[in-house]
């Protein structure tokens, strides 16, 4: 298969991430067809599309013509059997192994041979996913980046299996969507999540030992390092919940005490202050 024989694109899940992606695979000009569980998750990721393309047209950054050919061209679905002749499909369900394994195995036995199935997780191993299906060589990491219209990258994560020509195909087809791809083997935690999250976690015992305050430390990343945010502010936008499991497949998966999860993030996650989400994290939010 080439880039060119990709026109029709399926995205499972319609959540954060899977709603971006649809979004940004229909403004590539890629007819989108995208799935979840339920109808309202559908709605919901549909709804999330408008929105985003609603300011895209404030700025002026598309015609209001552009935003109804893009949405024109994403058909929602609860009904996985609908990906049955689509050339390509990213998961982007929830963070689960077994999940992620179920949606693999069923597109595996869904759509025609040649498909190629791509998944948008974080952490979980691609080979471990890779092998829930009959085509290895054809499945391969797609690691988009949140808010995935904004965010330029693309991690492509290659499992032990995936074939050159999978790899090659599915590097243009980002590009063709606007991303920038950068090339990743899968260990744990790939590229982005090896380096960021022991930052973050660092960021926490420094918190922990009394090194500096929230304040200090999140001042010190961002006008010393230019970071566009300090470690503790993202970490409660990303979900400390989300960051300790992240940690725990670093330290599982390489077996080094330098990844062990700092006890001050595992007793915010016990005490529920996961962050934004639960309006309380290192910082507080209201409403
Ligand atoms: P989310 O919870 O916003 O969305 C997940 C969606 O999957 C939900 O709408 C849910 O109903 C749906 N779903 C669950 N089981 C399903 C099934 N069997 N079939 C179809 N749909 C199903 O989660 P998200 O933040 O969009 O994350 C999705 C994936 O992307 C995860 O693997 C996550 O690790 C990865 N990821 C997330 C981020 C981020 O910042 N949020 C960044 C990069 C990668």
């Amino acid at each position: 298969m080439r880039a060119d024989d990709i026109t029709r694109i399926g995205v499972v899940g319609a959540g954060t991430m899977g709603n971006g992606i649809a979004q940004v695979a229909a403004a590539a000009g890629y007819d989108v067809v995208m799935m979840d569980i339920e109808d309202r998750f559908v709605e919901r990721g549909l709804e999330a599309i408008g929105k985003s393309l609603d300011h895209m047209v404030r700025k002026e950054r598309i015609t209001e013509e552009e935003r109804a050919a893009i949405l024109g061209r994403i058909r929602g679905t609860t009904d996985l059997e609908e990906m049955a002749d689509l050339h390509l499909v990213i998961e982007a369900v929830i963070e689960d192994v077994a999940v992620k394994k179920d949606v693999h195995s069923r597109l595996d036995s869904i759509c025609p041979e040649g498909t190629i199935l791509a998944t948008n997780t974080s952490s979980i191993s691609i080979t471990e996913l890779s092998m829930a299906t009959s085509r290895p060589d054809r499945f391969i990491g797609m690691h988009f980046m949140n808010p995935v219209p904004v965010m330029k990258l693309v991690e492509v994560i290659r499992g032990l299996g995936t074939s050159d020509e999978t790899t090659e195909v599915i590097r243009e087809t980002a590009e063709r969507m606007g991303k920038t791809t950068a090339m990743a083997n899968d260990y744990p935690g790939f590229i982005a999540n090896r380096i960021l999250m022991p930052m973050i976690n660092e960021a926490i015992y420094c918190l922990m030992e009394g090194v500096g305050t929230k304040e200090a430390i999140d001042t010190v990343m961002k006008l010393g390092m230019n970071h566009p945010m300090g470690p503790l502010t993202l970490a409660d936008l990303i979900g400390l919940d989300v960051v300790l499991a992240i940690m725990e497949v670093l330290h599982d998966g390489l077996g080094d005490p330098k990844y062990r999860p700092c006890p001050l993030l595992r007793n915010m996650v016990a005490a529920g202050y996961l962050g934004r989400k639960t309006g309380r994290g290192f910082y507080e939010y209201g409403g």
